[in-house]
């Protein structure tokens, strides 16, 4: 399995194996094990969620469900939940260029539109997914692919009420681990690493 196999699958179907924006919490741990607990998206609210399994984030709201998925491909590596075993992760090269995303999004046979470019930044758009892939220009001569993320699932949560009723076991456990620190010179900024503050 190569990585851009995956994000270009990503890119055309909106999903990473069982995640997507409107997954059921408990169907994706059923498959991939447990998440990791990244953190608290506002402080004061364990609701909404971020959750890991390697470099694959997703928010899950209230209702426990899946709102939004995103790939963070900065790093030289990029951890992927794995098919074989639950709560496996795989690690695979993750330095993709734009031109080598677009090829494997033609392969893929998936549409895609220009988003507009920001300093420092290059962005396309799959279609009708929706999938952003978002490229750094400042670090080489081509672009090279930072992350990929879906758009936010648009629901309207159940009240707190029917949630506290719905899932009185407050699955998964919150707990306080985060991911051991960075180590990656040059990864330049990352502004979604901080977005749970
Ligand atoms: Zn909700």
């Amino acid at each position: 399995m190569e990585a851009l196999a995956v994000l270009a699958a990503f890119g055309s179907t909106g999903r990473v194996g069982p995640l997507y924006p409107g997954a059921r919490l408990r169907e994706v741990a059923a498959v991939c094990g447990m998440p990791w607990d990244i953190g608290r998206i506002k402080r004061n609210h364990r609701w909404p969620h971020l959750y890991s399994y390697g470099d694959v984030e997703f928010v899950v709201c209230r209702c426990r469900i899946v709102t939004s998925v995103t790939v963070q491909t900065w790093r030289e590596t990029v951890e992927l939940p794995g098919q074989a075993q639950s709560g496996e992760v795989i690690t695979l090269s993750a330095r993709l260029t734009f031109a080598q995303v677009v090829d494997a999004l033609a392969a893929a046979d998936c549409q895609w539109e220009q988003c507009k470019a920001t300093q420092g930044h290059r962005a396309l758009r799959t279609l009708p997914q929706r999938v952003d892939f978002t490229f750094v220009t400042d670090d080489g001569a081509e672009p090279m692919l930072h992350v990929a993320g879906t758009w936010s699932h648009d629901h309207d949560c159940i009240s707190t009420a029917t949630v506290a009723a719905a899932f009185s076991d407050d699955f998964p456990p919150e707990q306080s681990r985060n991911r051991p620190p960075l180590q990656v010179p040059g990864a330049g900024p990352q502004p979604w690493a901080n977005r749970q503050a």
